[in-house]
């Protein structure tokens, strides 16, 4: 995956792992084999965290909507983040014909939160808490539950007894752990049962491998991607303390002050983000290195 310029001695390497993910594969084609059907169609927030493809989708005839209320008569896609029961129940009562697109591994997240709090756990979600994903999650965890990225956070006197925690499927495997050590030895004593489910991703955690041995040989990482996509950030994050690292969302915010000196350029892309984002970026740092 490695293009060199014998002229100018540049290389321009793309990660093993990069870019779409079969969840956000599926919740695609879920929507274009139903406008196949004619359906009419709005996703209840964006399907993906990625504006080229939701302007892609419009150009369809897709539209987003912020509120169930809004689909006026059309048919609501569910993203592949999932939703709460409450929402998915609002759906149901509306009598709304809905697709839903949540992936498999937010579906198992999301019965492991329900599982632990039916069994009396107090459920706590390592992740974003404005996230759609871990809105969702948190909806399943019931009232005893709360989503942190922060252990600082947490409330000492609800964490007693028996707790649960699990994360957000797109987090980093180290922070994960990070928190989970944090929560123990700062909570052991008035704990009395702990639970660990494991819900990350492996897909994420592919692309993250992918990242970091990509930055290792690199002297310039791009990371291509929403910027509120959270897989992506952490793209970002995790090549950054090893090598120059920018996050961008299209190959036009690429500054060629950025590539002087560089010779070995490395390009990775979040798991909502476009093949073809992804070869414009491929395509213009050629144009860029080329002399
Ligand atoms: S990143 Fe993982 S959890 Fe999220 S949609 Fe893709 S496969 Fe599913």
């Amino acid at each position: 995956m490695a293009a060199r310029n014998k002229k100018t001695g540049v290389t321009i390497r793309k990660a093993d792992r990069l870019g779409f993910c079969f969840g956000v594969r599926r919740a695609i084609k879920m929507l274009e084999d139903a406008l196949a059907e004619n359906k009419n169609i709005s996703t209840l927030n964006p399907i993906v965290h990625n504006q080229q493809v939701v302007d892609r989708l419009s150009r369809q005839g897709i539209n987003v909507i912020k509120n169930i209320d809004e689909a006026a008569g059309n048919t609501i896609a569910v993203s592949s983040h999932g939703l709460s029961p409450d929402v998915l129940q609002e759906i149901k009562a509306k009598k709304i014909s809905f697709i839903d697109t949540t992936c498999v591994n937010v579906r198992s997240a999301q019965k492991a939160a329900s599982d632990l709090a039916e069994a009396g756990f107090y459920v706590v979600i390592f992740g974003e808490a404005a996230h759609p994903e871990v809105r969702g999650l948190l909806g399943w965890a019931g009232k005893k539950a709360v989503a942190t990225l922060d252990v600082k956070e947490l409330d000492k006197s609800l964490l007693k007894g028996k707790v649960g925690i699990l994360s957000q499927t797109t987090q980093s495997q180290l922070q994960f752990q990070d928190f989970v050590n944090k929560v123990i030895s700062r909570f052991l004593n008035s704990i009395v049962e702990l639970r660990i489910i494991n819900t990350l991703c492996l897909e994420t955690k592919k692309r993250q491998d992918a990242a970091l041995s990509l930055a290792r040989k690199s002297d310039l990482v791009i990371v291509v991607g929403g910027s509120s996509s959270a897989n992506t950030r952490h793209l970002a994050e995790i090549c950054s303390p090893v090598v120059e690292t920018h996050h961008i969302e299209t190959a036009g915010q690429i500054k060629q002050s950025w590539l002087k000196g560089k010779k070995k350029i490395g390009v990775t892309a979040g798991a909502s983000t476009p093949d073809e984002a992804i070869e414009e970026v491929i395509q213009r740092l050629n144009n860029l290195t080329r002399t």
